[in-house]
């Protein structure tokens, strides 16, 4: 059976890729556990020296991949180019992993107590269509350095650019077996994945509902599992802000990738004696956003992902509410405006469901107290922004705000440094920075007896 790839922008066929299911995954189940001793057993260094060739093999075809990308997602070519960038940063960050998985020595009696980060063996990784080369290398590239071996299975809308990196994987040296991409639905292909006896571990990005019924599907088998989940985020702006600044950059945090970002600050939550200032402002902004043809170098939006998405975000929309809009091309394609509602309640259905699409909701608020019970008054705890000219107030808000990754002033989210995940059904674990590697290592703990034989117990 094979697979028709659309693209987003022209909704004509760009591909046709060989669909898999069960038996495919049993099959690349199979050739990973058969990878896992020779992998784990790779020198620190030499697992190193392979992470960095792979890094530097990507970085050769980042045209290429990023015009791949850019088709495949309907995501503008300079973000295209930007995520690429960040897959390499990403191998090359964890290239350094191999040679610093440090265990500990724990002083106790009578021995010597030490700990080492282990390998899980083989680890299923389950990534959507909103970024899809860049979320793989969250997971891909801390999975290889600790000496896993991995089963990826891409989003069927956007399977492309993971089939370039399972042969880049092979070209830079991996052993067969080591990485390994089966493209399927997540019903079929993804469902046996968490439920497969030789699979350790799954890292799943998507929406909180297949969330649920991985980690339900996982505790079959005591899986370990990393769930990065939906977010409602909120962009908390309060009066004494630079309302300029927080007005121009509040379409890129909410409309980046055209909406469909985890991290998208969907609810933007304003002071009630600086939301008309504000709201001129992001007018204007939204006025000046250039939506348009992904491949176009200009281009700040693209299309949706597919019909579908159009249409559940369309649900989203009533006309009575929009405050304004920007622009978006006509025709074929998955086109859509990208639109704020104002003012809205947070009680609003657009305000409480992860929309997924370039649809803003801007709520007032009276003080910090009511900012804060509105930023948490929702299941999801992913990201969010703070902006105010008051150092203590920003420092306090953001310890109040129930969300794993917080950006004051700003709207930045993902660092390959630093740590990144949610809160509350935003999910469970933390991808890059330190914390990964804590993700696909389990810990041994090892008792040397030391003492004389007759002293010991
Ligand atoms: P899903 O959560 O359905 O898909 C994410 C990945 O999981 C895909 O690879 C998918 O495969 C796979 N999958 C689907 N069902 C299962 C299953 N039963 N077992 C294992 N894997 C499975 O997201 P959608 O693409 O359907 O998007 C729907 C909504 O989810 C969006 O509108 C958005 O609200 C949210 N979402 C959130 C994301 C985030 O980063 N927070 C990312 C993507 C979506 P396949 O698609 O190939 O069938």
């Amino acid at each position: 059976m094979s697979l028709a790839v659309v693209e987003p922008a022209t909704a004509e066929v760009m591909a046709e890729v060989p669909r898999a299911g069960a038996d495919e995954v049993d099959a690349a189940v199979a050739a990973a556990k058969a990878a896992f001793p020779e992998w784990r057993a790779v020198a620190p260094a030499d697992r190193a020296a392979l992470m960095r060739r792979f890094a530097d093999q990507i970085e050769g075809e980042t045209e290429d991949i990023a015009r791949l990308e850019a088709r495949n997602a309907g995501k503008p070519i300079s973000d295209a180019r930007g995520e690429i960038g960040m897959v390499v940063e990403c191998f090359r960050y964890y290239a350094a992993a191999p040679e610093r998985l440090m265990g500990r020595t724990i002083p106790v009696a009578g021995g010597i107590d030490m700990t080492f980060c282990e390998p899980m063996g083989v680890v299923g990784l389950i990534v959507p269509w909103n970024f899809p080369l860049v979320i793989t290398s969250w997971k891909t590239a801390p999975a290889l350095a600790a000496g896993n071996t991995i089963v990826l299975k891409p989003a069927e809308l956007t399977p492309l650019s993971a089939l370039e990196l399972e042969r880049i994987a092979l070209d830079a040296g991996l052993p067969e077996g080591v990485f390994n991409v089966v493209v399927g639905p997540g019903s079929v292909c993804g469902k046996r994945l968490v439920e497969h006896p030789d699979v350790a571990k799954i890292a799943f990005t998507g929406s909180t509902e297949v969330g649920r019924g991985i980690a339900a599907g996982a505790a079959g088998t005591i899986k370990r599992v990393t769930l990065e989940l939906g977010g409602k985020s909120a962009n908390v702006v309060f009066a004494d802000a630079d309302i300029e600044a927080a007005g121009r950059s509040a379409p890129a945090g909410v409309f980046g990738n055209a909406g469909q970002d985890c991290c998208s600050r969907s609810r933007i939550l304003v002071e009630r004696s600086a939301m008309d200032e504000f709201l001129e402002v992001m007018e204007t902004a939204v006025g000046e956003m250039r939506v348009g043809d992904p491949l176009s170098e200009e281009t700040q939006m693209g299309p949706l992902i597919s019909e579908d998405q159009r249409e559940t975000v369309g649900s989203y929309v009533s006309e009575g509410d929009v405050a304004f809009r920007g622009s978006a091309p006509e025709g074929g394609g998955f086109w859509f405006p990208p639109t704020v509602m104002a003012p809205m309640t947070n009680d609003d259905r657009a305000a409480r469901e992860e929309i997924f699409g370039p649809v803003a909701c801007v709520i007032p608020f009276e003080g910090e107290e009511e900012a804060i019970r509105l930023a948490n008054d929702t299941i999801y705890g992913l990201s969010g922004s703070i902006w105010t000219r008051d150092g203590a107030r920003a420092l306090r808000v953001a310890r109040a705000i129930d969300a794993g990754v917080l950006s004051i002033n700003s709207h930045s989210s993902v660092r390959v440094s630093t740590p990144f995940g949610g809160f509350k059904q935003s999910g469970v674990g933390r991808e890059l920075g330190p914390d990964a590697l804590d993700a696909y290592t389990d810990v041994k703990n090892v008792y040397y007896a030391t003492d004389a034989p007759d002293e010991q117990l």
